[in-house]
């Protein structure tokens, strides 16, 4: 049933995102992983869904990205299924850092040098070693098919062009990772870690696939389109947890106190994003800051927050 604040979303939508559209001249696509590169700046779009009945889209919904840091929250949740609390938290810390997302800077500061949390590359490389399965095909067939059920759609599928790009150029990624298995923090061979990790960074959705995503967060784990616990609440938890403490890199702080609200984002320019309760939010705008955020996707998202007081404090 539509609610007067979802009538209201439907009616200014279009408009918000137009508005948030100029922010997108002051960001930059990453050009880092070469592949990516190819995005369109100037794109700008949006998906609201709002459990079984309604979804609301803007601008440019039907443009393709890959889920880059994205992913992390949800390698996250299935090595937590995998492995459960202690296994995971292991091999990775619960702390934001303060520091870009590839940095390696932390990781000889502390003692055990675990990565500090999850959602950096460091703590993703570890988490992606943790996925339960023989090989790293077994792993990534094993995240392929997570991700599908939480999007309800079987046709996702992996970027080949930006995998191959990651894996061509990844130096940074690749010293992290050997770094880690210096520090014991990895058990298998870096290589394979390393497949596994680009593989699930190169799954490639849309803003509407990315809400339905979302909003199995937003409900707790239970996909409100079919009534199934696809995850348990708890580690839905820790997710979010992670999402507000670390989920928009090191500017989580400035985004919890502007937007207020659980979210991840990637350097393809997507953000997920969620309300409680009430709506799984997917948005893509390539151009980024200098921290990596979507320069207009974080603007739009601060206009709606704030516009229908959907700030979770
Ligand atoms: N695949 C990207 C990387 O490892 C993901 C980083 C990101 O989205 N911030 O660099």
């Amino acid at each position: 049933m539509a609610t007067e604040e979802w009538n209201r979303i439907v009616t200014e939508l279009p408009s918000r995102l137009e508005d948030s559209r100029a922010y997108t001249a002051q960001g930059r696509v990453a050009a880092y992983i070469p592949e990516l590169a190819h995005a369109p700046g100037n794109a700008l779009g949006i998906a609201i869904m709002n459990g079984a009945s309604g979804i609301i889209t803007a601008g440019d919904v039907a443009l393709p990205f890959t889920l880059q840091s994205i992913s992390k929250v949800f390698t996250l949740l299935l090595a937590l299924m995998d492995k459960g609390e202690s296994g995971v938290f292991a091999k990775v810390g619960m702390e934001p850092t303060g520091d870009n997302f590839n940095s390696m800077l932390k990781l000889e500061l502390v003692d055990p040098g675990i990565p500090f949390n999850p959602l950096i590359n460091a703590g993703a490389i570890a988490v992606s070693s943790l996925i339960a399965g023989a090989d790293p095909a077994e792993k990534s067939e094993r995240i392929l098919t997570f991700f599908r059920q939480l999007a309800g759609d079987p046709t996702i599928g992996y970027n080949d062009a930006v995998y191959r790009s990651e894996t061509a150029t990844a130096h940074r990624n690749r010293s992290l990772a050997y770094f880690l298995k210096a520090n014991g923090v990895l058990e298998e061979d870096v290589e394979e870690v390393l497949e596994v990790y680009f593989k699930h960074c190169s799954i490639e959705v849309n803003c509407t696939q990315l809400a339905r995503m979302a909003q199995v967060l937003a409900f707790d784990g239970t996909d409100p389109v079919t009534g199934r616990q696809l995850i348990p609440r708890r580690y839905v938890q820790i997710a979010k947890s992670f999402m507000i403490t670390c989920g928009m890199y090191n500017e989580s702080g400035a985004f919890a106190i502007r937007v207020g609200l659980p979210a991840k984002s990637g350097v393809s320019g997507g953000i997920l994003a969620l309300v409680p309760g009430k709506y799984g939010i997917g948005v893509v705008g390539p151009a980024l800051n200098a921290k990596g955020n979507s320069t207009a996707g974080v603007h739009l998202l601060e206009t709606l927050s704030t516009e229908f007081d959907w700030s979770i404090f």
